[in-house]
Protein backbone atom coordinates (compact mmCIF):
# COMPACT_ATOMS: atom_id res chain seq x y z
CA UNK A 1 0.00 0.00 0.00
CA UNK A 2 1.43 3.21 -0.84
CA UNK A 3 0.58 7.09 0.87
CA UNK A 4 1.01 10.49 -1.30
CA UNK A 5 0.50 13.35 -0.07
CA UNK A 6 -0.50 16.27 -1.81
CA UNK A 7 -1.71 19.74 -1.97
CA UNK A 8 -4.79 18.95 -3.87
CA UNK A 9 -6.68 16.22 -5.39
CA UNK A 10 -9.18 16.54 -7.70
CA UNK A 11 -11.60 13.69 -7.70
CA UNK A 12 -13.52 13.13 -11.35
CA UNK A 13 -11.59 13.71 -14.88
CA UNK A 14 -14.52 14.83 -16.73
CA UNK A 15 -15.08 18.18 -18.19
CA UNK A 16 -15.47 19.93 -14.84
CA UNK A 17 -12.56 17.99 -13.46
CA UNK A 18 -10.74 19.26 -16.42
CA UNK A 19 -11.41 23.04 -16.16
CA UNK A 20 -10.59 22.48 -13.04
CA UNK A 21 -7.59 21.06 -13.65
CA UNK A 22 -6.56 23.42 -16.07
CA UNK A 23 -6.70 26.24 -13.47
CA UNK A 24 -4.72 24.51 -10.59
CA UNK A 25 -1.46 23.90 -13.26
CA UNK A 26 -2.00 27.63 -14.20
CA UNK A 27 -1.63 28.68 -10.73
CA UNK A 28 1.13 26.16 -10.50
CA UNK A 29 -0.39 24.22 -7.45
CA UNK A 30 0.63 20.51 -6.83
CA UNK A 31 -2.21 18.12 -7.69
CA UNK A 32 -3.81 15.36 -9.28
CA UNK A 33 -7.11 13.76 -10.85
CA UNK A 34 -8.18 10.37 -9.95
CA UNK A 35 -10.98 8.81 -11.79
CA UNK A 36 -12.65 5.47 -11.62
CA UNK A 37 -12.95 4.85 -15.28
CA UNK A 38 -10.18 3.47 -17.65
CA UNK A 39 -10.36 6.37 -19.91
CA UNK A 40 -11.17 9.85 -19.57
CA UNK A 41 -14.33 11.00 -21.39
CA UNK A 42 -16.09 7.25 -20.55
CA UNK A 43 -19.53 8.96 -18.63
CA UNK A 44 -19.84 10.31 -22.51
CA UNK A 45 -19.08 6.89 -23.78
CA UNK A 46 -21.64 4.92 -21.40
CA UNK A 47 -24.11 7.51 -22.89
CA UNK A 48 -26.08 5.95 -25.57
CA UNK A 49 -24.78 5.63 -28.71
CA UNK A 50 -27.21 8.10 -31.07
CA UNK A 51 -26.14 10.63 -28.42
CA UNK A 52 -25.37 14.27 -29.72
CA UNK A 53 -24.59 17.30 -27.41
CA UNK A 54 -27.03 20.23 -27.15
CA UNK A 55 -24.09 22.50 -26.34
CA UNK A 56 -22.86 24.40 -29.71
CA UNK A 57 -19.52 24.04 -30.03
CA UNK A 58 -17.86 27.64 -28.57
CA UNK A 59 -19.58 26.99 -25.30
CA UNK A 60 -18.79 23.03 -25.35
CA UNK A 61 -14.93 23.72 -26.11
CA UNK A 62 -12.17 24.30 -23.18
CA UNK A 63 -10.38 26.95 -23.36
CA UNK A 64 -7.02 26.17 -25.36
CA UNK A 65 -7.99 23.26 -27.14
CA UNK A 66 -10.45 23.20 -30.28
CA UNK A 67 -13.75 20.50 -30.92
CA UNK A 68 -13.01 19.54 -34.18
CA UNK A 69 -16.13 20.20 -36.15
CA UNK A 70 -17.75 22.81 -38.04
CA UNK A 71 -18.73 26.09 -36.19
CA UNK A 72 -22.78 25.25 -36.42
CA UNK A 73 -22.41 21.40 -35.80
CA UNK A 74 -22.65 20.21 -32.56
CA UNK A 75 -20.40 17.16 -31.21
CA UNK A 76 -21.52 13.58 -30.95
CA UNK A 77 -21.12 12.06 -27.48
CA UNK A 78 -18.19 9.16 -28.72
CA UNK A 79 -16.75 12.38 -30.29
CA UNK A 80 -16.86 14.32 -26.92
CA UNK A 81 -15.27 11.84 -25.27
CA UNK A 82 -12.39 11.51 -27.70
CA UNK A 83 -12.03 15.77 -27.31
CA UNK A 84 -12.21 15.50 -23.58
CA UNK A 85 -8.82 13.07 -23.66
CA UNK A 86 -7.30 15.72 -26.01
CA UNK A 87 -7.87 18.25 -23.11
CA UNK A 88 -6.57 16.10 -20.85
CA UNK A 89 -3.38 15.32 -22.74
CA UNK A 90 -2.99 19.19 -23.33
CA UNK A 91 -3.59 19.80 -19.91
CA UNK A 92 -0.99 16.79 -18.99
CA UNK A 93 -2.54 16.99 -15.23
CA UNK A 94 -1.01 13.71 -13.41
CA UNK A 95 -3.50 11.42 -13.43
CA UNK A 96 -4.68 7.71 -11.88
CA UNK A 97 -7.38 6.17 -14.33
CA UNK A 98 -9.45 3.14 -12.98
CA UNK A 99 -8.90 4.48 -9.71
CA UNK A 100 -12.19 5.04 -7.25
CA UNK A 101 -11.88 6.94 -4.56
CA UNK A 102 -14.14 4.52 -1.97
CA UNK A 103 -13.92 6.04 0.96
CA UNK A 104 -13.16 10.18 1.52
CA UNK A 105 -12.87 11.25 5.41
CA UNK A 106 -11.37 14.06 7.73
CA UNK A 107 -8.29 13.87 9.72
CA UNK A 108 -7.75 15.20 13.03
CA UNK A 109 -5.18 17.69 11.49
CA UNK A 110 -7.48 18.98 9.03
CA UNK A 111 -6.51 17.34 5.83
CA UNK A 112 -7.73 14.66 3.76
CA UNK A 113 -7.77 10.81 3.75
CA UNK A 114 -8.73 9.30 0.58
CA UNK A 115 -9.12 5.36 0.36
CA UNK A 116 -8.92 4.11 -3.27
CA UNK A 117 -9.88 0.77 -4.66
CA UNK A 118 -6.19 0.11 -5.20
CA UNK A 119 -5.22 -0.07 -1.60
CA UNK A 120 -3.38 3.08 -1.57
CA UNK A 121 -4.03 6.14 -0.20
CA UNK A 122 -3.70 9.96 -0.49
CA UNK A 123 -3.15 12.31 2.05
CA UNK A 124 -4.66 15.88 0.97
CA UNK A 125 -4.66 19.47 2.22
CA UNK A 126 -7.78 20.45 -0.21
CA UNK A 127 -10.19 18.42 -2.28
CA UNK A 128 -12.02 19.18 -5.25
CA UNK A 129 -15.32 16.61 -6.22
CA UNK A 130 -16.12 16.74 -9.76
CA UNK A 131 -17.57 13.69 -9.64
CA UNK A 132 -20.51 14.04 -11.99
CA UNK A 133 -24.35 14.84 -11.53
CA UNK A 134 -25.63 12.08 -13.22
CA UNK A 135 -24.36 9.20 -11.76
CA UNK A 136 -27.50 7.61 -9.79
CA UNK A 137 -31.12 6.76 -11.43
CA UNK A 138 -33.67 8.44 -9.85
CA UNK A 139 -37.06 5.87 -9.91
CA UNK A 140 -40.39 6.22 -8.71
CA UNK A 141 -41.00 3.65 -5.94
CA UNK A 142 -43.72 1.59 -7.97
CA UNK A 143 -40.93 1.38 -10.44
CA UNK A 144 -40.20 -2.03 -8.28
CA UNK A 145 -43.35 -3.37 -8.36
CA UNK A 146 -43.56 -3.81 -12.10
CA UNK A 147 -43.72 -7.40 -14.11
CA UNK A 148 -40.47 -9.04 -14.16
CA UNK A 149 -40.91 -10.30 -17.69
CA UNK A 150 -41.10 -6.38 -18.88
CA UNK A 151 -37.95 -5.61 -19.34
CA UNK A 152 -37.08 -2.56 -17.26
CA UNK A 153 -34.12 0.09 -17.95
CA UNK A 154 -33.09 3.21 -16.60
CA UNK A 155 -31.91 5.76 -19.60
CA UNK A 156 -27.90 5.42 -17.74
CA UNK A 157 -28.20 2.00 -18.62
CA UNK A 158 -29.61 2.70 -21.90
CA UNK A 159 -26.79 2.31 -25.35
CA UNK A 160 -29.47 2.09 -27.89
CA UNK A 161 -32.18 -0.16 -29.62
CA UNK A 162 -30.71 -3.64 -28.85
CA UNK A 163 -31.37 -2.77 -24.97
CA UNK A 164 -35.04 -3.20 -26.05
CA UNK A 165 -37.45 -6.29 -25.64
CA UNK A 166 -39.13 -7.19 -29.06
CA UNK A 167 -42.71 -5.29 -28.58
CA UNK A 168 -44.19 -2.16 -27.50
CA UNK A 169 -41.88 0.54 -25.59
CA UNK A 170 -43.17 2.69 -22.56
CA UNK A 171 -40.44 5.61 -21.99
CA UNK A 172 -40.90 7.06 -18.58
CA UNK A 173 -40.24 10.99 -18.71
CA UNK A 174 -40.51 13.27 -21.28
CA UNK A 175 -37.40 15.45 -21.27
CA UNK A 176 -34.58 15.30 -23.36
CA UNK A 177 -33.44 11.89 -23.07
CA UNK A 178 -36.55 10.64 -23.05
CA UNK A 179 -37.79 12.14 -25.85
CA UNK A 180 -34.41 10.82 -27.69
CA UNK A 181 -34.99 7.42 -26.35
CA UNK A 182 -38.72 7.44 -27.84
CA UNK A 183 -38.17 8.74 -31.30
CA UNK A 184 -35.34 6.02 -31.61
CA UNK A 185 -37.35 3.35 -30.45
CA UNK A 186 -40.20 4.64 -32.70
CA UNK A 187 -37.34 4.55 -35.59
CA UNK A 188 -36.55 1.21 -35.45
CA UNK A 189 -40.01 -0.51 -35.25
CA UNK A 190 -41.21 -0.31 -31.72
CA UNK A 191 -44.85 0.94 -31.18
CA UNK A 192 -43.99 3.73 -28.69
CA UNK A 193 -45.22 5.47 -25.98
CA UNK A 194 -43.85 8.32 -24.13
CA UNK A 195 -45.51 9.19 -20.57
CA UNK A 196 -44.44 12.76 -18.85
CA UNK A 197 -45.51 16.28 -18.80
CA UNK A 198 -43.99 18.70 -21.81
CA UNK A 199 -41.54 20.66 -20.55
CA UNK A 200 -41.58 23.01 -23.07
CA UNK A 201 -39.05 23.38 -26.07
CA UNK A 202 -36.74 25.78 -27.63
CA UNK A 203 -38.33 27.01 -30.09
CA UNK A 204 -35.70 27.41 -32.60
CA UNK A 205 -34.23 24.15 -34.34
CA UNK A 206 -30.87 24.58 -33.28
CA UNK A 207 -29.15 22.13 -35.61
CA UNK A 208 -29.77 25.00 -38.22
CA UNK A 209 -27.46 27.87 -38.29
CA UNK A 210 -30.20 30.55 -37.33
CA UNK A 211 -31.05 28.24 -34.54
CA UNK A 212 -27.58 27.50 -33.11
CA UNK A 213 -27.01 31.08 -33.06
CA UNK A 214 -30.49 31.73 -30.91
CA UNK A 215 -29.13 29.33 -28.88
CA UNK A 216 -26.51 31.20 -27.41
CA UNK A 217 -29.09 33.50 -26.14
CA UNK A 218 -31.00 30.95 -24.40
CA UNK A 219 -27.59 29.63 -22.70
CA UNK A 220 -26.80 33.50 -21.76
CA UNK A 221 -30.35 34.00 -20.17
CA UNK A 222 -29.95 30.35 -17.97
CA UNK A 223 -26.50 31.58 -16.96
CA UNK A 224 -27.84 34.60 -15.74
CA UNK A 225 -30.26 32.73 -13.60
CA UNK A 226 -27.33 32.49 -10.31
CA UNK A 227 -28.51 31.48 -6.84
CA UNK A 228 -27.25 35.31 -5.96
CA UNK A 229 -30.58 36.50 -7.99
CA UNK A 230 -34.26 36.54 -7.06
CA UNK A 231 -35.16 35.37 -10.78
CA UNK A 232 -32.03 32.60 -10.24
CA UNK A 233 -33.53 31.52 -6.81
CA UNK A 234 -37.06 31.34 -8.22
CA UNK A 235 -35.90 29.61 -11.53
CA UNK A 236 -34.40 26.73 -9.33
CA UNK A 237 -37.41 26.17 -6.58
CA UNK A 238 -39.40 25.70 -9.83
CA UNK A 239 -37.01 23.38 -11.72
CA UNK A 240 -35.25 21.23 -8.87
CA UNK A 241 -36.07 17.72 -10.00
CA UNK A 242 -37.26 18.65 -13.27
CA UNK A 243 -35.85 17.78 -16.79
CA UNK A 244 -35.24 21.60 -18.81
CA UNK A 245 -36.67 22.17 -21.32
CA UNK A 246 -36.34 19.85 -24.88
CA UNK A 247 -33.64 21.59 -27.12
CA UNK A 248 -33.49 19.52 -29.73
CA UNK A 249 -36.71 17.80 -30.04
CA UNK A 250 -39.84 19.19 -30.74
CA UNK A 251 -43.87 18.02 -30.14
CA UNK A 252 -43.72 17.85 -34.11
CA UNK A 253 -41.24 15.25 -34.02
CA UNK A 254 -42.76 13.10 -31.67
CA UNK A 255 -45.93 12.98 -33.88
CA UNK A 256 -43.89 12.86 -37.05
CA UNK A 257 -42.13 9.22 -35.60
CA UNK A 258 -45.55 7.91 -34.74
CA UNK A 259 -44.59 7.99 -31.02
CA UNK A 260 -47.46 8.64 -28.74
CA UNK A 261 -47.75 10.88 -26.21
CA UNK A 262 -49.41 10.05 -22.76
CA UNK A 263 -49.95 11.87 -19.43
CA UNK A 264 -47.78 10.62 -16.56
CA UNK A 265 -47.43 7.47 -15.15
CA UNK A 266 -49.82 7.52 -11.71
CA UNK A 267 -48.29 3.84 -10.28
CA UNK A 268 -48.55 -0.17 -11.61
CA UNK A 269 -51.57 -2.37 -10.99
CA UNK A 270 -51.20 -6.22 -11.58
CA UNK A 271 -47.65 -5.58 -12.81
CA UNK A 272 -48.65 -2.96 -15.20
CA UNK A 273 -47.86 0.31 -15.67
CA UNK A 274 -50.95 2.50 -14.96
CA UNK A 275 -51.16 6.39 -17.19
CA UNK A 276 -53.08 8.85 -15.20
CA UNK A 277 -56.24 8.28 -17.22
CA UNK A 278 -56.14 4.84 -15.92
CA UNK A 279 -54.85 3.01 -19.10
CA UNK A 280 -52.46 0.10 -18.39
CA UNK A 281 -49.88 -0.21 -20.79
CA UNK A 282 -49.22 -3.30 -21.97
CA UNK A 283 -45.35 -2.63 -22.55
CA UNK A 284 -42.26 -5.05 -23.41
CA UNK A 285 -40.20 -2.30 -22.64
CA UNK A 286 -39.73 -0.14 -19.86
CA UNK A 287 -36.87 2.89 -20.19
CA UNK A 288 -37.18 5.13 -17.21
CA UNK A 289 -36.01 8.37 -17.86
CA UNK A 290 -37.06 10.11 -14.50
CA UNK A 291 -33.58 11.61 -13.66
CA UNK A 292 -30.62 11.21 -12.17
CA UNK A 293 -28.32 12.45 -9.20
CA UNK A 294 -24.81 12.38 -7.68
CA UNK A 295 -23.39 9.76 -6.26
CA UNK A 296 -21.78 10.99 -3.30
CA UNK A 297 -22.41 8.12 -0.93
CA UNK A 298 -18.49 7.80 -0.28
CA UNK A 299 -17.89 11.03 1.07
CA UNK A 300 -17.95 10.27 4.85
CA UNK A 301 -17.37 13.80 6.54
CA UNK A 302 -20.99 14.60 7.79
CA UNK A 303 -20.59 18.26 7.90
CA UNK A 304 -20.90 18.10 4.23
CA UNK A 305 -24.16 17.31 4.15
CA UNK A 306 -27.33 19.28 5.00
CA UNK A 307 -30.38 17.76 6.95
CA UNK A 308 -31.79 17.08 3.35
CA UNK A 309 -28.80 14.89 2.55
CA UNK A 310 -27.42 17.69 0.06
CA UNK A 311 -24.39 19.35 -0.08
CA UNK A 312 -23.83 22.36 2.05
CA UNK A 313 -22.11 24.80 -0.13
CA UNK A 314 -21.85 28.45 -0.82
CA UNK A 315 -21.31 28.40 -4.85
CA UNK A 316 -18.96 24.89 -4.54
CA UNK A 317 -17.83 25.95 -1.46
CA UNK A 318 -18.04 24.05 1.69
CA UNK A 319 -17.76 26.55 4.19
CA UNK A 320 -17.83 24.25 7.77
CA UNK A 321 -15.08 22.13 5.99
CA UNK A 322 -11.99 24.24 4.82
CA UNK A 323 -10.60 22.87 2.08
CA UNK A 324 -13.22 21.07 0.42
CA UNK A 325 -14.94 22.17 -2.68
CA UNK A 326 -17.09 21.17 -5.76
CA UNK A 327 -17.73 21.53 -9.21
CA UNK A 328 -20.66 21.00 -11.68
CA UNK A 329 -22.83 20.09 -8.84
CA UNK A 330 -26.89 20.80 -9.64
CA UNK A 331 -27.63 24.51 -9.44
CA UNK A 332 -24.40 25.21 -8.16
CA UNK A 333 -24.33 28.64 -8.78
CA UNK A 334 -27.01 28.49 -12.11
CA UNK A 335 -28.89 25.94 -13.96
CA UNK A 336 -26.14 25.97 -16.34
CA UNK A 337 -23.84 24.85 -13.30
CA UNK A 338 -23.83 21.08 -14.29
CA UNK A 339 -23.17 21.53 -17.78
CA UNK A 340 -20.52 22.48 -20.17
CA UNK A 341 -22.06 25.73 -20.26
CA UNK A 342 -21.77 26.86 -16.41
CA UNK A 343 -19.11 24.92 -15.16
CA UNK A 344 -15.82 26.82 -16.16
CA UNK A 345 -16.92 30.18 -14.11
CA UNK A 346 -17.96 27.67 -11.02
CA UNK A 347 -14.34 26.15 -11.48
CA UNK A 348 -12.61 29.34 -11.71
CA UNK A 349 -14.39 30.59 -8.44
CA UNK A 350 -13.33 27.86 -6.59
CA UNK A 351 -9.76 27.70 -7.78
CA UNK A 352 -10.03 31.18 -6.49
CA UNK A 353 -11.43 30.44 -3.19
CA UNK A 354 -9.06 27.44 -2.78
CA UNK A 355 -5.92 29.92 -3.74
CA UNK A 356 -6.74 32.32 -0.85
CA UNK A 357 -5.02 31.88 2.37
CA UNK A 358 -6.13 28.99 4.01
CA UNK A 359 -8.64 29.54 7.10
CA UNK A 360 -8.19 27.17 10.32
CA UNK A 361 -8.27 23.85 9.24
CA UNK A 362 -11.26 21.77 9.71
CA UNK A 363 -11.54 19.50 12.85
CA UNK A 364 -14.11 16.73 13.24
CA UNK A 365 -15.42 15.81 15.94
CA UNK A 366 -14.21 12.49 16.75
C1 LIG B 1 -27.80 11.86 -21.33
C2 LIG B 1 -27.11 13.13 -20.96
C3 LIG B 1 -26.86 14.09 -21.94
C4 LIG B 1 -26.22 15.27 -21.61
N1 LIG B 1 -26.01 16.17 -22.60
C5 LIG B 1 -25.41 17.35 -22.30
C6 LIG B 1 -25.18 18.35 -23.30
O1 LIG B 1 -25.53 18.17 -24.47
N2 LIG B 1 -24.55 19.49 -22.93
C7 LIG B 1 -24.14 19.73 -21.64
O2 LIG B 1 -23.57 20.78 -21.38
N3 LIG B 1 -24.38 18.83 -20.67
C8 LIG B 1 -24.99 17.66 -20.94
N4 LIG B 1 -25.22 16.74 -19.96
C9 LIG B 1 -24.78 17.06 -18.62
C10 LIG B 1 -23.38 16.46 -18.56
O3 LIG B 1 -23.37 15.36 -17.72
C11 LIG B 1 -22.30 17.47 -18.24
O4 LIG B 1 -22.24 18.50 -19.14
C12 LIG B 1 -20.91 16.88 -18.15
O5 LIG B 1 -20.71 15.62 -18.68
C13 LIG B 1 -20.63 16.76 -16.71
O6 LIG B 1 -19.25 16.71 -16.56
P1 LIG B 1 -18.69 16.37 -15.12
O7 LIG B 1 -17.22 16.47 -15.23
O8 LIG B 1 -19.37 17.18 -14.08
O9 LIG B 1 -19.18 14.87 -14.86
P2 LIG B 1 -18.78 13.49 -15.55
O10 LIG B 1 -18.52 13.66 -16.99
O11 LIG B 1 -19.82 12.54 -15.10
O12 LIG B 1 -17.38 13.12 -14.87
C14 LIG B 1 -17.30 12.74 -13.50
C15 LIG B 1 -16.15 11.79 -13.36
O13 LIG B 1 -15.98 11.53 -11.97
C16 LIG B 1 -15.60 10.19 -11.81
N5 LIG B 1 -15.94 9.76 -10.44
C17 LIG B 1 -17.14 9.85 -9.82
N6 LIG B 1 -17.06 9.38 -8.56
C18 LIG B 1 -15.77 8.98 -8.39
C19 LIG B 1 -15.06 8.38 -7.31
N7 LIG B 1 -15.64 8.12 -6.13
N8 LIG B 1 -13.75 8.07 -7.49
C20 LIG B 1 -13.13 8.33 -8.68
N9 LIG B 1 -13.77 8.88 -9.73
C21 LIG B 1 -15.06 9.22 -9.59
C22 LIG B 1 -16.37 9.43 -12.87
O14 LIG B 1 -15.68 8.24 -13.19
C23 LIG B 1 -16.40 10.44 -14.03
O15 LIG B 1 -15.40 10.19 -14.98
C24 LIG B 1 -25.84 15.53 -20.26
C25 LIG B 1 -26.13 14.59 -19.28
C26 LIG B 1 -26.74 13.40 -19.61
C27 LIG B 1 -27.04 12.40 -18.50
Amino acid sequence: MDTTTRDTVIIGAGAAGLHTARLLAAHGVDFEIIDAHDRVGDTWRERYRSLRLFTPRRWAELPGTRLGIGYFEFPTGIGFAEYLETCAAAIGAPMRLSTRVERLTARPDGRFHLQLSTGDEIIATQVVVAAGAHHRAILPPFAAHLNPAIRALHSLEYHGPEDLAPGAVLVVGAANSGTDIALEAAASGHETVLAGRHPGQVPARIDTPIGNLMSSIFIRRLRALTLDTERGRRFAAAHRGHGVNLVRNHLADLRRAGVRQAGRVAGVEDGLPVLESGEKVDAATVVWCTGSLPDLQWIDIPDVFDERGAVAHERGVVARVPGLAFVGLPFQYSVASPTLMGMERDAAYVVSRLLQPAPAAYAPVE
